[in-house]
């Protein structure tokens, strides 16, 4: 039988009630060998996560200032879930240890990754399984890099001596033996580090929602869920912003085709999302998602014969690339082309790039658009269907959207539509309501 690797975030473990559903949850199926908890996150909504905690504690020890005060109420979160669900580790001890040493100045990384530490040795207690430091398993260079190869043999070895076992999320360690931590959200690299290490058969990834929805439910009221989305179709959503995991959760798994189960820690017999490799062609025309994000400036360009004029393109894109300009998408036309760039990338530079285009370029025409967006219909089964393009566009013709760029990616998996900012969420919840009512 497989083995599945079950990481949870910080709201599933943020108090003694949230372990006992952990615990359920990893008792009801003998396959969830690996656990990988994230620090405890918030209670409530005003509540503070121990992460943001540690790290202001931190900071205060970089200015010379007492953290005893923030120190106190992370010991309380603690030392609450250990009372509670009767635990017999010296977590105080562990709480001792890990004051002197931010008030040593040990650094951000440390006091930060110190949440999942502790966290993780609560919950191998807890469960009664082995706990295994992150420290010893997950490595990064000299130049603070992930190494995968280096963590993969570390990991992989190790795992096979532990049939069960908690490894907190978050942190590694650095060549001189540093603790050194992911960015921000980074548990899920490590349970997918961990899926890897172990060959896991799924990668579970337990949160607070039941996977991934279609669209963004502050943009469209109630949007269905997600139940397959390909690597490909998430790293699209993900793009355009729709935000579940971490960017960089994807690969290790990915590398090794080990399916994702986003899944609730609060309802655990909703089916959730499954992430994978390949999910065949889908139904023909359905969507999987829509996203949506602003922020964009587009260049339009007009040159007559420029299909003719060989290396306008080339001209355009070297003005880019000497102002180091990074660009979106360029859809073209018989004399047009249109470059799509991120309003940040042209931050003191936008006069400079203009200049430098007509310059080197000679269009007959060259026009800015600013404060656009752009928005993403993801979905593997649209190339199947003819018409995708076309109940898309009569969507938002029928909502009144002015669409000012349209770029199809060659893997017809993405139908990306340029509109004017403010005209965003009326465009996406006029796709969302045709796309998914109509006839399929
Ligand atoms: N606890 C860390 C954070 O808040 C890492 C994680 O939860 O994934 O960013």
């Amino acid at each position: 039988m497989g083995v599945k690797v079950a990481k949870f975030g910080g709201s599933s473990l943020a108090d003694a009630g949230q372990f006992r559903k952990v615990k359920a949850i990893i008792e009801s199926d003998s396959a969830r060998s690996y656990v990988v908890p994230s620090a405890p996150g918030k209670r409530s909504y005003t509540d503070d996560k121990v992460t943001d905690m540690l790290y202001h504690c931190a900071s205060l020890v970089e200015l010379g200032e007492a953290f005893s005060e923030p120190f106190d109420s992370i010991v309380e979160r603690f030392i609450d879930i250990a009372f509670e669900l009767e635990l017999k580790c010296d977590i105080r001890a562990e709480l001792e240890t890990v004051h002197a040493r931010i008030a040593s100045g040990e650094g951000a990384d440390y006091a930060a990754s110190r949440g999942e530490y502790l966290n993780g040795l609560l919950l191998a207690d807890y469960l009664g399984v082995d706990f295994i430091d992150a420290a010893e398993v997950i490595f990064f260079d000299e130049s603070g890099a992930f190494d995968a190869e280096k963590t993969q043999d570390a990991m992989h070895a190790r795992l096979k001596r532990h049939e069960r076992a908690v490894v907190p999320g978050f942190y590694g360690s650095m060549p001189n033996g540093a603790i050194k931590t992911f960015s921000r959200g980074g548990s899920d690299i490590s349970g997918a580090i961990v899926a890897r290490g172990c060959g896991a058969e799924i990668y579970e990834n337990w949160t607070d929602v039941s996977g991934l929805l279609m669209a963004d439910p502050r943009v469209v009221k109630n949007p269905a869920p997600i139940e397959v989305v390909t690597y490909a179709e998430l790293r699209e959503l993900a793009y355009m912003g729709a935000s579940v995991l971490h960017d960089e959760a994807i690969f290790p798994v990915r590398q090794a085709c080990i399916p994702i189960n986003v899944k609730n820690t609060n309802a655990p017999d909703e089916p959730g999302t499954m992430i994978v490799s390949d999910a065949g062609d889908g139904d023909p025309g359905t969507i999987t998602g829509i996203a949506g994000k602003r922020g964009f400036t587009v260049i339009a360009l007009e040159k007559d014969k420029m299909n003719a004029a060989i290396g306008f393109a080339a001209d355009v894109l070297g003005v880019l690339r000497d102002y180091g300009v990074s660009i979106e998408h360029m859809p073209t036309g018989i004399d047009t082309l249109s470059v799509v760039v991120a309003d940040n990338q042209l931050e003191g530079k936008r006069q400079k790039v203009i200049d430098g285009i007509l310059a080197r370029c000679e269009p007959d025409s060259l026009e800015i658009y600013d404060s656009m967006a752009l928005l993403a219909v993801v979905g593997r089964g649209m190339v199947r269907r003819i018409g995708s393009s076309a109940r898309i566009f009569s969507a938002l013709a029928e909502a009144g959207v002015n669409i000012r760029m349209i770029d199809q990616g060659s893997s017809e998996m993405n139908i990306i539509v340029g509109v004017e900012s403010e005209a965003l969420n009326g465009a996406v919840n006029a796709i969302y309501q045709k796309l998914t009512r109509d006839e399929r």
